[in-house]
């Protein structure tokens, strides 16, 4: 695909987070929108803002976890738009804690949104491209799918299955050349996911100083349904986690594990919450999740420019005093 403008995107987990900063990028290019979430009413602000921005959308509440919902989505988007040609499977939900402390309904939920959630949407929308013979299949995966983080089991998992979901498909659409499946790995990023999460470790989660904004994210998705690529990280960590747990992956799990266990040790207490996993909550209806907004955090994108530009000019100023050492 060489232009967004007009084609039809489907986008699910809209309503806040990385996927509402994805429907306004894609907005600004012109795109039509189907926007998916829990929350109509929010939604329906999420199409406004898209609308203002130049694309169009509609909004079709959906409950990923049902696969006739899900089927009923790719419908609803063909039925207004003619067609689909880009799909972003983005749902997402967490539960912090002890494995044991997590009741079983909690894993089952993040396992049925983020594995299953992505799994209906695929097979929905499949059939699709195949009639069409194109197509960009978009999952947003998690750097937690190349290194396994403790405390958040289910969700592990659930983004490791979600990367084999992608391979195997991709696999096997291979023979089609204008069908695509590609997958976004982020880094830590500022969004209402963790208050929207479940926290049952009675600890504070904290995501800490080192946070990209959703926006990234939502570029690298745009990025990639131009340009598909298989897997993209969005951030160093996630390229980190890629790289050490490709070359070494037990000492890389193994200090993922010592530093997670000593942040949970040292966290202050905090009262245990189920956040939007069995029902949605009324918080969290923006991009950002606002931890962006404490004193003293810079965006991390921002940050890695400021410290490459010192980097660079550092260099500069090195190689400039040898070259007049040694003409002298
Ligand atoms: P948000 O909580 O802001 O977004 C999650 C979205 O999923 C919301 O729109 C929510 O809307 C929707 N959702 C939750 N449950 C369901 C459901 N059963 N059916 C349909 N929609 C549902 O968090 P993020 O933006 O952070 O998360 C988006 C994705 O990004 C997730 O897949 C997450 O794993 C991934 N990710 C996030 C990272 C981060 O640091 N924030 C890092 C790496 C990956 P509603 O409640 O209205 O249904």
């Amino acid at each position: 695909m060489t232009d967004l403008s007009h084609a039809s995107v489907v986008i699910t987990g809209a309503s806040s987070g990385i996927g509402r900063a994805t429907a306004r990028a894609f907005a600004q290019r012109g795109a039509r929108l189907t926007l998916a979430a829990r929350r109509g009413d929010v939604l329906e602000e999420a199409a406004r803002e898209c609308r203002a921005l130049g694309g169009d959308a509609v909004v079709a509440p959906t409950d990923v976890t049902d696969p006739e919902a899900v089927r009923a989505l790719a419908r609803a988007a063909q039925d207004r738009w003619g067609r689909i040609d880009v799909w972003v499977n983005n749902a997402g939900v967490g539960a912090v804690g002890r494995f044991d402390a997590v009741p079983l309904d909690l894993h089952r939920q993040v396992i049925e949104v983020n594995l299953m959630g992505a799994l209906y949407g695929a097979h929905a929308v499949i059939p699709v491209f195949r009639r069409q013979g194109a197509g960009v299949l978009v999952n947003n995966v998690s750097m937690g799918a190349w290194a396994p983080m403790p405390f958040a089991a289910a969700y592990t998992a659930s983004k490791f299955g979600l990367r084999g979901l992608a391979a195997s498909l991709r696999q096997e659409l291979a023979e089609h050349p204008r069908i695509h499946v590609c997958g976004v790995f982020p880094s830590m990023i500022d969004t209402p996911g963790i208050q929207h999460g479940a926290n049952l470790s009675g600890r504070n989660v904290d995501p800490g100083p080192y946070l990209y904004a959703p926006e990234r994210v939502a570029e690298a998705i745009v990025g990639v349904a131009l340009h598909p690529r298989a897997e993209v990280a969005v951030g160093f960590p996630a390229g980190w986690a890629r790289f050490g747990y490709g070359v070494a992956p037990l000492p890389t799990e193994a200090a993922i594990g010592f530093v997670a266990r000593r942040a949970m040790d040292r966290a202050s207490r905090a009262p245990l919450r189920e956040g939007a996993l069995r029902h949605p909550i009324p918080d969290g209806t923006h991009a950002s999740g606002g931890w962006l907004d404490r004193p003293g955090t810079v965006e991390a994108g921002r940050a890695n420019t400021v410290v490459l530009g010192a980097a660079a000019l550092g260099l500069g100023a090195l190689a400039l005093s040898l070259a007049r050492r040694r003409r002298a």
